[in-house]
């Protein structure tokens, strides 16, 4: 596979195009942004770390019956993914409330949500990422009916398979946030799932071992993500 020109680069990732029209290089950059990209910081393999926990957790999901994007890895940060057309929704799921739930509505942080709460967010840095429902979506023509019913139906899907993963590696999903898009007709999962895109809480002691840390100052970003490394993909860690 060849490597061709930059097809986008957003706050952590870079896009490329190969030579294969149907398949794309997802990059894991070492950068990352918080609140609308006015925080920025540089973290030495936050790249290599987010790549081996997104490339772990994308191939339970496949193994577990969910499509994604995943093909392959290329080399430690840079993942081999299917073209697929993006939906411009996220889609946040929100098991324990945490960050603007607590402070929008009068959730308590740790408060356990059940069952889940599923938002949509219109993916649009012009707009700031808003809000949305979906009438909403519909009125854009973000997706279809059919298309929202499926997605919303996944997302719960992915939601169970990843908090009984992460139950037995000591860790609490409290939300995450989802992409989805369409290839052959059909949505797949796209994008990542990592520290970046993830809240989570050590089920012992609650500390966090995300983004957060770096949000708010909590401590050792790369520590952080080296942790949840560790307990999702202890492999990397073996000498060979
Ligand atoms: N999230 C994300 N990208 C976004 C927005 C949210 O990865 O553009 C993730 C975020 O890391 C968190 C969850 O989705 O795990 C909920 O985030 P949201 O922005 O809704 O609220 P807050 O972080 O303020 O609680």
């Amino acid at each position: 596979m060849i490597k061709l020109s930059e097809l986008y680069s957003g706050k952590a990732k870079t896009v490329f195009k190969t030579d294969n029209p149907e398949k794309l290089i997802m990059e894991f950059r070492d950068s990352l942004t918080a609140f609308d990209g006015k925080k920025k910081s540089e973290a030495p393999k936050k790249g290599y770390y987010n790549a081996q926990i997104a490339a772990k957790l994308l191939q339970l999901l496949e193994e577990k019956g969910i499509k994604t994007h995943f093909d392959s890895m290329l080399s430690g940060t840079e993942m081999v993914v299917d073209a697929v057309d993006i939906i411009k929704i996220e889609v946040i799921v929100r098991n324990i409330a945490a960050g603007s739930l607590t402070k929008k509505y009068p959730f308590k942080t740790g408060q356990k949500l059940d069952p889940p709460i599923l938002l949509f967010d219109y993916k649009s840095d012009e707009h700031g990422d808003p809000m949305i429902n979906e009438d909403i979506a519909l009125a854009l023509g973000l997706a279809t009916k059919a298309e929202l019913a499926k997605i919303r139906k996944l997302a719960l899907s992915i939601n169970s398979i990843l908090i009984d993963y992460l139950d037995e590696r000591n860790l609490m999903l409290p939300d995450f946030k989802l992409e989805f898009g369409r290839r052959k007709g059909k949505i797949v999962l796209a994008d990542e799932i990592s520290c970046d895109t993830c809240r989570f809480w050590d089920k012992t002691t609650g500390e966090s071992l995300d983004k957060d840390v770096f949000r708010f100052d909590k401590g050792d970003l790369v520590a952080a993500y080296r942790e949840v490394a560790r307990r999702i993909v202890p492999e990397i860690f073996k000498k060979k």
